[in-house]
């Protein structure tokens, strides 16, 4: 068993070292932490999947310091790809490109495409500075379950099998990042995130929504995100979720929930679930306040006995579409229209 160091800012060069050597390190970046290793190292690459216990095609994310980057590992690069960059990059939005050869198929999971990101996160910044490489970085948690925003949720779901986390405080978005698919005749919002599909509306016009957003895949059916197939962000208790304006839907769990239930609920309900244990989302209507705690209320039920979870959830406007994508997959789309 590898023994996982947890490291300060003073501990970037020796974070970038272990990514030259070809080892793990759990990366602090403004969405959620990433399991960062050489993207172009297909050894490198592999101990992530192995780590994560990742599906081998479900493709990783390079991560690059800035734009001029593109270029190394993509081409036919799109301007709509610079304009994107220009306007949201150091920031949540992925673009997806065709790649160049020295991006490893491991790394991409066998396509001819590969996801690119500039993080916004000085932490995340100067560790792949440092290393002078591509990070490979996929969400730093076991497969399947929520993404960790925080050191400790990574180190929950790590410690022993990578040989460091970098420990930058809370993730201040919270939710993995916006992917957009600039290979398609019409740009494809493959995933929702912190960059909203309005603001890529406003850079690009017209934008198709992915079905694998919206609703589950029928068997047989392939999203061009391979990891939107999965099954993903769930605790260990199913969970349902209640669709509808915030007072019926509270209504509706206050109807419905026994006292051994958990709760994910906005702050203007908790006192409703007296019995239960609750996790305040945040208020109805602080969208950011909710990405940043979803992934932190869903992790906590698994450290409870309780054996259901009924959740609350924003309608789909503006971050609200990947507050809802993710409670969604949490509930394997469970979902009831209130
Ligand atoms: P994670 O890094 O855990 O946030 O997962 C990365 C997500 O990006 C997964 O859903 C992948 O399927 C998706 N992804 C990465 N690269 C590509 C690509 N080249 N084409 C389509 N989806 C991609
Ligand atoms: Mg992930």
């Amino acid at each position: 068993m590898i023994k996982t160091a947890l490291l300060q800012e003073e501990g970037i060069l020796e974070a970038a070292r272990i990514i030259q050597a070809g080892g793990l390190v759990g990366m602090p970046t403004e969405t959620v932490y990433g399991l960062g290793a050489n993207g172009l190292d297909p050894a490198a690459v592999a101990r992530i999947f192995e780590a994560k216990g990742r599906p081998q095609d479900n493709p990783l994310i390079l991560h690059i310091p800035q734009a001029d980057w593109l270029e190394r590992y993509c081409r036919n690069i799109p301007k709509a790809a610079y304009r994107l960059a220009e306007e949201f990059w150091p920031g949540p939005l992925t673009v997806v490109l065709p790649r160049r050869s020295n991006v490893p198929n491991r790394t991409t999971g066998g396509l001819d495409t590969v996801g690119m990101r500039c993080p916004n996160h000085p932490l995340a910044l100067a560790l792949i500075q440092a290393a002078d490489l591509p990070v490979a970085a996929p969400s730093g948690n076991t497969s399947g379950k929520p993404s960790p925003t925080t050191a400790r949720h990574m180190l929950e779901d790590m410690d022993g099998k990578i040989d460091a986390i970098l420990d930058g405080g809370p993730c201040s978005v919270g939710v993995e990042s916006t992917i957009v698919d600039l290979t398609c005749h019409i740009p494809r919002l493959l995933r929702p995130g912190g960059v909203t599909l309005e603001q890529l509306q406003r850079v690009l016009g017209e934008v198709v929504v992915d079905p694998a957003v919206t609703r589950l895949m029928k068997s047989g059916e392939k999203p061009k995100a391979p990891g939107m197939k999965y099954r993903h962000y769930a605790p260990k208790a199913p969970v349902t979720v209640i669709a509808g304006t915030p007072r019926k839907t509270a209504r509706y769990i206050f109807e419905h929930c026994s006292p051994e239930d958990g709760i994910i609920c906005f702050d203007e309900f908790r006192d409703l679930f007296s019995a239960q244990v609750v996790e305040p989302l945040g208020s109805a209507n602080n969208l950011e306040e909710q990405a940043r705690r979803l992934f932190d209320a869903l992790r906590a039920f698994d450290h409870t006995e309780v054996t259901a979870i009924w959740a609350q959830c924003p309608d789909c406007k503006g971050i609200g579409l990947a507050i809802t994508n993710r409670l969604n997959k949490a509930a394997g789309f469970h979902i009831v229209e209130v």
